[in-house]
């Protein structure tokens, strides 16, 4: 497959590589481990600097190793790899395209974002795991079927718009973070707020979710997402 590599963009093999390639992976087998993924599902890294990513081939999660990688640009233009992309890439390159501030795209099919993505109940931060999320809640993309073209993949960054995360009516989610470490664990997060508040709903319709002051009280003036992500990195199968 041919590729024309933009300025700034190192070839797939290049070493400088090396690193952010074995993060995407074990991303992958984090999110599969803590069984927010199963056959489907992505994670995405952009390539340091660049207007490009890297994503798993059109394998599950469970399943990424280094060979099953394949780099593009955000228009989804091959630059080399695994020749087969999965079909929602526009999910990645086009919130990336939209959002530079954006390391890293997680997308998934969360029983537990499913459940509020199709509710009238907006899902908000009800316990403190969701201190990253909106007050008001969280946005909701409001069209169903993959998402599969480029005015998709528009679509749903403009429905993200400044947040850290979507969710995908009868669909999923997709979380973004500033690193493969952020955008991992705020979709494991993400599930557990969304688990959490449908038990809460069951005992009272009303709880008492927290408002934008209350989350400042966890703040921790940084969040430092090494110590979470030892942890579920040391609960992969064959860690030390
Ligand atoms: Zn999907």
């Amino acid at each position: 497959m041919a590729t024309s590599r933009p300025p700034g963009v190192p070839a797939f093999d290049a070493p400088e590589l090396d690193a952010v390639k074995r993060l995407l992976v074990t991303g992958c087998h984090v999110l599969d481990r803590e069984d927010i993924t199963d056959g489907y599902g992505h994670l995405s890294v952009r390539v340091p600097g660049a207007d490009a990513m890297l994503t798993i081939a059109r394998v599950s999660p469970r399943l990424a190793a280094l060979d099953r990688l394949i780099m593009l640009d955000l228009d989804g233009n091959y630059l080399g790899g695994a020749t087969t992309p999965p079909f929602e890439w526009p999910i990645h390159a086009r919130i990336m395209r939209a959002r530079p501030d954006v390391q890293a795209v997680a997308h998934t099919h969360s029983q537990w974002t499913q459940l509020f993505s199709v509710l009238s109940t907006k899902l908000r931060p009800l316990i403190h795991y969701g201190t990253w999320m909106p007050a008001e809640g969280l946005p909701v993309y409001d069209d169903v079927g993959l998402v599969r073209t480029i005015e998709q993949g528009d679509a749903l960054a403009a429905a993200l718009g400044d947040q850290p995360a979507v969710l995908l009516r009868s669909h999923g989610d997709a979380v973004v973070g500033g690193s493969v470490e952020e955008a991992v664990q705020k979709t494991i997060r993400l599930t557990k707020v969304a688990e959490h508040t449908h038990l809460t709903l069951l005992h009272d319709p009303t709880p008492r979710y927290l408002t934008a002051e209350e989350m400042a009280a966890f703040e921790t003036g940084g969040r430092d997402w090494a110590r979470g992500w030892n942890y579920y990195v040391s609960r992969l199968d064959g860690a030390d």
